[in-house]
């Protein structure tokens, strides 16, 4: 593998397993569309679409084509990293959302996309 290849996050790793039903969890429908455009993509196209999209790309072409590959993004997937503690409780379902972050931000948000902010001077959680 070239050193020129872009890094690939631990979310990307978890999309693309999960296309390839490796692990992981689904990507968002744009997302997850281009994961399944750039797999199915003839090798002129493919090649475009990893100009346009590198990471993304190499995630998908790690996990078509190296033998290593889905070892590679599963190891990248469960690489321990410091998680945003916080949570968002919906009473109405019952659903606690863990914020998937990482590092400072004010906005936490949660795997499936529900982004929520908690006021500095109080412990009250505000959906947006
Ligand atoms: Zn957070």
């Amino acid at each position: 593998m070239s050193t020129t290849n872009p890094t690939i996050t631990v979310e990307t790793a978890r999309h693309v397993l999960s296309h390839f039903g490796r692990g992981g969890y689904p990507a968002g429908d744009w997302t997850e569309s281009l994961i399944t455009l750039i797999d199915r993509a003839d090798m002129t196209n493919r090649a475009k679409l990893v100009t346009a999209f590198p990471e993304v790309g190499a995630a998908v072409l790690l996990a078509k084509y190296d033998e290593e590959g889905i070892a590679t993004l599963q190891r990248i997937a469960d690489a321990p990293k410091p998680q945003c503690p916080e949570a968002l409780y919906d009473p109405g379902t019952g659903n606690l959302r863990r914020c998937t972050q990482n590092g400072p931000h004010d906005d936490h948000q949660a795997a499936d996309g529900a982004q929520w902010r908690i006021d500095v001077d109080t412990t009250t959680e505000v959906p947006w």
